[in-house]
């Protein structure tokens, strides 16, 4: 599509929804936060949906310069997608330094108390990008049984369960470690 009007000597963004048809063109300036307007149009029409159509997910945000050079597109879809690969990659992370906790817990304690703690680590920045991920809580929450801090592995099997009252493993782990408190006593 080219368009004509004096309006596009300015940079500007060009809202579309895929499903329904929906455009709209918005002037912004791209030396002036960007980011912010950008933000802004993204809070609008991928959480409020296509006043078209109401979809949310279609929806592409294209920001051009004042030439009609496209300078970025922004699609909820992949923006989504490129999350979860980040998110895979810090949970990945997590259990390869997990696993290694595990094969060091008797020969090297010192050595499975680093690994564990990198592990932890390594599912909190999965946790910041997906916080309401049950595994990731449940797999943070081993780490710290394993470390000897039942009071922050009960917190994580807590906030696991929260998110999947059917996972039966963070149950079954927090009971574990409430028997061996009570055992103690
Ligand atoms: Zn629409």
């Amino acid at each position: 599509m080219i368009f004509f009007d004096k309006f596009l000597k300015k940079e500007y963004t060009i809202i579309e929804c895929k499903n329904c048809g929906y455009w709209k063109k918005e002037k912004i300036n791209v030396n002036k936060d960007v980011d912010k307007i950008v933000g802004h149009t993204k809070d609008l029409f991928f959480n409020g949906g296509c006043p078209g159509c109401n979809n949310k997910n279609q929806i592409e945000i294209r920001i051009y310069d004042k030439n009609g050079n496209n300078l970025n597109s922004i699609e909820r879809d992949r923006e989504a997608a490129e999350k979860m690969n980040i998110f895979n990659k810090w949970f990945e992370d997590g259990i390869y330094y997990q696993k290694k906790g595990h094969m060091n817990v008797i020969r090297n304690p010192g050595d499975a108390e680093e690994a564990y703690k990198k592990a932890s680590e390594c599912f909190d920045k999965a946790l910041e990008i997906s916080s309401d991920n049950y595994s990731a809580w449940y797999n943070k929450g081993i780490c710290f049984q394993n470390m000897g801090n039942t009071d922050e592995a009960i917190r994580c099997y807590d906030e696991s369960i929260k998110i999947n009252p059917n996972f039966k493993r963070a149950f079954s782990n927090r009971e574990m470690i409430k028997i061996i408190e009570r055992s103690k006593k």
